[in-house]
């Protein structure tokens, strides 16, 4: 089979070193029957489990694109803009990870395409500034700069979707049937660290042949992660905000 040729896809981003969380989202990706993963972004960062995440994506996904915490961790982007605890928990990440992960995260793309997809951690407008697409100038500015028919963007930690016919309308229902000749930017959520007050992973399935996308949200062990940041000594905040998804 063709990396194009697969019929559902599901994609994960900001996975964010959450192995519980990555574990019962694959769970519910096999039980889905998807044919492939994709990753847009953030496997590492924040959570006790970096370097377990990174060998279960490398496995799994059939392409991943570089988030801007899994450039941090190999000094890829400058971590004096992030926050307080992004910054100590990309400094813990770095102490995790060996030279074969660090060779793995600094060869991750910006920017990769599949069959009708392109995938991007932030933006298609500017990938490497690692921007938000937030407001209706950013939906626009990014579906002038994506080329394909539907773009799957992670980064927010909130799911989203943006379609070319409504153009200023932001969707959050858990379905969107694209009509033909419809683009789509697709933000799949997070993983390990949603921020849409609901401490359930998110990700996204993309049925190619009906045109459809479909959010998925999957509760896991929070208990247990929130437990392991605090073990790690990571900032506490780290482990509250996956209490109350924030
Ligand atoms: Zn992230």
């Amino acid at each position: 089979m063709q990396p194009g040729d697969a019929v559902l896809y599901a994609v994960l981003a900001d996975i964010h070193g959450n192995l519980q969380a990555l574990s019962a989202v694959l769970d519910d990706v096999e039980r889905t029957g998807a044919d492939k993963v994709l990753c847009v972004g953030d496997i590492v960062g924040y959570g006790a489990h970096p370097k377990q995440c990174l060998d279960a994506m490398r496995e799994l996904s059939s392409v991943t694109v570089a988030g801007n915490h899994d450039w941090g961790a190999v000094d890829k982007v400058d971590i004096d803009y992030f926050n307080a605890d992004a910054r100590d928990s990309i400094e813990w990440t770095r102490e995790q990870l060996g030279p074969d992960e660090r060779q793995y995260l600094q060869g991750l793309n910006l920017v990769e395409t599949l069959g009708d997809l392109a995938l991007v951690h932030s933006s298609f407008f500017a990938p490497e500034y690692f921007d938000y697409i937030q407001t209706v100038y950013d939906v626009q500015l990014n579906f002038r700069h994506l080329q394909m028919p539907v773009g799957f963007v992670g980064h927010s930690h909130v799911p989203a979707m943006f379609a070319t016919d409504r153009p200023s309308e932001c969707f959050l229902q858990e379905e969107l049937q694209l009509s033909d000749g419809t683009r789509a930017i697709i933000n799949v959520g997070s993983v390990g660290q949603p921020r849409d007050l609901d401490p359930r992973a998110s990700y996204a399935l993309y049925d190619v042949e009906a045109h459809k996308v479909t959010m998925r949200r999957v509760e896991y062990d929070v208990q247990a992660a929130f437990q392991e940041i605090l073990n790690a000594g990571l900032p506490t905040t780290n482990a509250h905000r996956l209490l109350i998804g924030r």
